[in-house]
């Protein structure tokens, strides 16, 4: 740590002091001087994620003029090599097409003049001076907080393995100063103790306060809205509960395989990769209290309310309640695709691909009600949504209609649309009776909203950039979602079980959809 910038009341545990913190909703101010260092410039997520989304900000006329990204990586790239290499990668992902073509060349002319790129094992200990010299080295003040401090942004695009080492290197060459911030992928440990090894190892350099770790959900147009929709109107609030949800849903269906990611996923699988974030997120901001305001620390709060709340799962909840799948060959859009086990390239892998299970939240407003939750690799679609199903009205009081379904529900869709979808009952318009009929409201993102709706990453990375870390987890929420998650994975390797084959371009095994049925219910597929 550098000497001159004491940590500020650092808690040993991690935790963020109880300050209430400052409301989320009017944006603070951009630094005027920033220096954005990616370790794994040279990567997927750098080339896909943020290199694009930075490239969207600078095109917006957001990004200041004095703002650095420095790439680093072992590759032997020079500065105009790395220059070059974005340059030609960056339409690959950003379309020009859209896009006035001398305002496009422009934004990327100036975002490759804001490029520089460091060759530095991040293993060894030796390179780490060129990192020391180019951020020290740009003329700015040595008051801290004056008006020329560049404020440092770390993030951390390589393996979760290196996260530690990282950190104390940065500490070591007085690189951490109290405006620094570290940016961390997921995934954070694949158990309790790997995750808390990790947040340790951070933690000892970095304030909880200086740490932003990712889940890009949180920083979806439609993830964010669900928390206007439920606490800038008042409609849904008396709604919003036991007494007339019935049950939730939440779905996050991918129709790709594991690809070139199948060493990597082999190792994880989709209860780790996908269950312990983004779908305990979304679950989290569906069943959440509502905060005071809307403030850093307010809304993860009530989301680690949430998670303490989850009924934990014993032996036997997770035999009755849990179903673990693996793909194998089927046809998704028509195509023939390969099994799992052809994709990873050996058979006997025990690594499930898909999940359901049903989740309780054990407080007043939820006792009773299932959140089902599903998520599978070479499903039928590539859809996300949370569908909160609304109970049945209690009398059927329109002749004929006896056993018509007529519950309410609302569909939240997150990918690939982003928008919402109330389903009602309505009169069939006609002589002769009354005939009822399901109609439904809908807000769609795009045809609503005419402007160009930000990937998550552009809102995500704008936000560590201004230090307001709302839409980030938590070090106490990560920890509690592996705490409730971690029964499952050590229920499921005792019992040493391969998981169910499902047909590939399907909704997973039967046994998922048996696991609604069993209690009278069924999973909403999507009409996107
Ligand atoms: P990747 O394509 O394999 O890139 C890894 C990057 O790290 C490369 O730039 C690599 O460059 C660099 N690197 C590796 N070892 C290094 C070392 N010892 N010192 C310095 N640089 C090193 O991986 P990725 O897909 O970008 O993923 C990066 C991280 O983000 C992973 O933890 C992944 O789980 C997570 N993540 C990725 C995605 C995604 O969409 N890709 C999504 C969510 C999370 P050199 O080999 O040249 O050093």
């Amino acid at each position: 740590m550098d000497q001159k910038h004491p940590p500020l009341g650092r808690q040993p545990s991690g935790q963020p002091s109880s300050q209430p913190g400052t409301p989320a909703g009017a944006a603070a101010a951009l630094p005027e001087h920033c220096d954005f260092t990616v370790f794994g410039g040279t990567g997927d997520l750098a080339f896909r994620k943020l290199l694009p989304a930075l490239f969207h900000r600078d095109l917006e006329g957001q990004l200041p003029d004095d703002f650095r990204i420095i790439g680093v990586s072992r590759s032997d790239l020079d500065t105009e090599g790395y220059q070059q290499l974005v340059r030609e990668a960056l339409p690959g992902h950003v379309d020009p097409a859209g896009h006035d073509p001398a305002t496009y060349d422009a934004a990327l002319q100036r975002l490759v003049g804001r490029l520089h790129h460091l060759v530095l094992d991040a293993e060894e200990p030796d390179d780490w001076h060129q990192l020391h010299g180019l951020l020290k080295d740009r003329g700015r003040t040595e008051a801290v907080g004056g008006p020329d401090e560049a404020v440092r942004v770390f993030y951390l695009a390589v393996a979760p393995a290196l996260f530690g080492p990282i950190c104390a290197r940065l500490d070591e060459i007085g690189v951490v100063d109290p405006t620094a911030r570290v940016v961390m992928e997921k995934p954070i440990g694949r158990d309790l103790a790997s995750a808390r090894a990790v947040n340790d190892a951070v933690g000892a350099v970095f304030e909880e306060s200086q740490t932003f770790r990712i889940d890009h959900y949180l920083g979806k147009e439609s993830v964010q809205n669900l928390l206007v929709t439920r606490f800038a109107n008042t409609f849904l609030e008396p709604l919003w509960n036991s007494r007339w949800v019935d049950h939730v849903q939440i779905t996050v269906a991918e129709s790709l395989g594991v690809g070139e990611r199948g060493g990597y996923y082999d190792g994880s699988g989709a209860l780790r990769d996908m269950v312990q974030n983004h779908l305990l997120q979304l679950l989290c901001l569906t069943a959440m209290e509502p905060p005071t305001y809307v403030g850093r620390e307010t809304v993860r709060d009530e989301k680690l309310k949430v998670l303490q709340a989850l009924k934990p799962m014993g032996p036997q909840d997770v035999d009755r309640d849990t179903v673990r799948g693996q793909y194998r060959q089927g046809l998704v859009d028509g195509q023939a695709v390969a099994a799992y086990s052809d994709d990873l390239g050996r058979a006997g892998s025990s690594t499930e691909t898909f999940v359901a299970l049903k989740a309780e939240v054990q407080n007043w407003r939820w006792a009773g009600v299932p959140f089902y939750l599903r998520t599978g690799k070479r499903m039928d679609r590539r859809v996300s949504e949370i569908v909160v199903v609304f109970k049945e009205p209690p009398h059927a009081m329109f002749p004929g209609s006896e056993g018509a379904t007529t519950a309410n529900r609302l569909h939240i869709l997150v990918q690939p649309d982003e928008g919402m979808r109330l389903h009602l009952t309505a009169k069939e318009p006609g002589p002769g009776g009354i005939r009822l009929r399901p109609v439904s409201l809908d807000l769609s993102y795009a045809t609503t909203f005419t402007q160009r709706s930000p990937d998550a990453y552009e809102r995500l990375l704008m936000d560590v950039v201004r230090g307001n870390p709302t839409h980030f987890m938590r070090r106490d929420e990560v920890e509690a979602a592996w705490s409730w998650v971690e029964p499952i994975l050590e229920r499921w390797d005792e019992l040493g079980e391969r998981p169910l084959r499902y047909p590939a371009g399907t909704t997973g095994p039967t046994a998922a959809a048996m696991l609604l049925e069993r209690d009278g219910r069924a999973w909403q597929e999507t009409d996107q």
